[in-house]
């Protein structure tokens, strides 16, 4: 299959999963995952009317940027494990960042704004798996980072993001999801955002409630092999 054809085909599948769960499709953001992909494919992807794209390494994020980023009306979603020292970078570069989970980040990505730059849309990772090492706030941390990235006057609380855990079924997951919301809205009323959903199980996140989808290879093709 060609790009547009899987384009095609992921977007017909996000409309059936929408209306199977009693939503309305056009107010879900596919989010195409570029990574390892060179900078053409956004290029591509732009061409066939993608605006929204996704990237979770800072160094390759920064020089497709480069690249490719004066592309009319396209937004770059970081969605990867940020270093602090690199969130000058990832902020000069991201219309929003779906991977803030600790405070220290949040802090390093609200002093690298510079005199006058927009606000920084910013989702909380949340960790649905017990083991503390994967990406993530663990739930009980949640509202206090909610707290805490909305008093950085830089940053502007959109909702949660999440990865389902490989060894537990989406659906189970998932179905976290709408509470973990109510705890950051409960903090932030108007942070509707949840960035949940990839190739494997972006059906189950809308019928989850996800607003914002990262699909990857389902669109682009296998990632090509990286260091
Ligand atoms: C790579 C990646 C995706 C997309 O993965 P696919 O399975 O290729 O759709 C989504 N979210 C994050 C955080 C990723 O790193």
């Amino acid at each position: 299959m060609a790009l547009a054809d899987r384009l095609a085909d992921v977007d017909g599948r996000i409309a059936d999963a929408a209306r199977a769960a009693g939503r309305d499709p056009a107010a879900l953001t596919r989010i195409v995952v570029t990574k390892f992909h060179p900078a053409s494919l956004v290029h591509d992807l732009h061409r066939l009317g993608v605006r929204d794209v996704g990237e979770n390494r800072q160094q390759e994020f920064s020089a497709k940027v480069a690249e490719v980023g004066d592309l009319e009306g396209l937004r770059w979603h970081f969605i990867g494990q940020a270093q602090t020292k690199k969130a000058r970078a990832i902020r000069a570069a991201a219309s929003a960042v779906h991977s803030l989970d600790r405070a220290r980040l949040a802090d390093a990505l609200h002093a690298a704004a510079e005199p006058g730059s927009a606000v920084l849309d910013v989702l909380l990772q949340v960790n649905l798996t017990d083991d503390p090492g994967r990406g993530g706030v663990q739930p009980a941390e949640l509202e206090a980072l909610a707290g805490h990235a909305a008093a950085l006057p830089s940053l502007r609380v959109r909702g949660i993001m999440a990865v389902a855990p490989l060894d537990v079924a989406p659906e189970a997951a998932f179905a976290q999801l709408p509470g973990l919301a109510d705890t950051v809205r409960s903090v932030v009323p108007n942070a509707d955002w949840i960035s949940a959903g990839m190739t494997a199980d972006f059906a189950e996140a809308i019928a989850a409630g996800a607003t914002h989808l990262r699909i990857g290879s389902a669109i682009t093709g296998p990632r090509p092999p990286h260091g």
